[in-house]
């Protein structure tokens, strides 16, 4: 089974860690800065079998080859954004699984965000690694795709079991928080959740991961009902 845990990075990134329980086989997820992402390997054991990225951006990328070099890890990513990724060892897209010592993750293609976004879910720990797509509270800016496909993309996610853990890209919660509640002040759940992600960041902890269960109840770009309501909250958060 899969155990995920936020590394802290750049301004209000965040790499996941990955370890198989059966094995201890490990995997990092968009490790954009090197000197924490080392420490936190260093930290669980010194092991690093995989490098998994979500999309392209530098934010994402940027200590890919550092740590590909450190560790001797291979670097998995979409197939499709090949040409503006680091080196693939393994190039993927929607349906192909990457294993993780005994553990599978399962690729989700997302476009929205960027064109060759991905995502993985490991079904056995309920882990999802979401990248730019889906925020806590929030979904990110469509820079490349339409709102059709991030629509397309959230209903992949929302499907997901309850109690999927949501392990995205960045720390936007708080802020993300006060455009939820302008858009949708009646949600009893958004604001009991805003207000438990308010007591997390004063003491200091992350956010995330988050349920995937608050999420439906709290994020109103996961409950849009239909395309062009999504498209509308993303263009008034926009200038939010
Ligand atoms: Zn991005
Ligand atoms: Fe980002």
């Amino acid at each position: 089974m899969i155990t995920a845990q936020p590394v802290a990075i750049l301004q209000d990134n965040y790499a996941w860690l990955l370890r198989d329980s059966a094995t201890g086989a490990t995997a990092i997820v968009d490790p954009a800065e090197p000197g924490p992402v080392a420490a936190a390997i260093d930290e669980a054991g010194g092991r690093l079998d995989l490098i998994l990225l979500t999309h392209h951006h530098g934010d994402h990328i940027a200590g890919t080859d550092d740590i590909r070099a450190r560790y001797g890890a291979r670097v998995v990513g979409a197939r499709a954004d090949a040409h503006r990724l680091p080196r693939l060892d393994l190039p993927v897209g929607e349906g192909d699984s990457v294993a993780v010592g005994e553990s599978l993750g399962r690729v989700i293609d997302t476009p929205g965000h960027t064109h060759g976004q991905i995502a993985f879910y490991f079904a056995d720990g309920g882990v999802l690694l979401c990248g730019d797509t889906l925020f806590s509270l929030g979904c990110g800016r469509l820079l490349e795709g339409t709102a059709a496909e991030l629509f397309a993309s959230l209903g992949k996610f929302a499907v997901l079991p309850p109690e999927t853990l949501v392990c995205c890209g960045h720390e936007y919660t708080e802020s993300n928080a006060r455009f939820a509640l302008h858009a949708d002040p009646g949600n009893a759940a958004l604001r009991a959740y805003a207000e438990h992600v308010r007591t997390l960041r004063a003491a200091g902890r992350p956010s995330v991961p988050s349920r995937l269960a608050d999420e439906l109840a709290a994020n109103p770009f996961l409950r849009a009902a239909d395309v062009a309501t999504l498209a509308d909250l993303r263009a008034r958060k926009d200038k939010f």
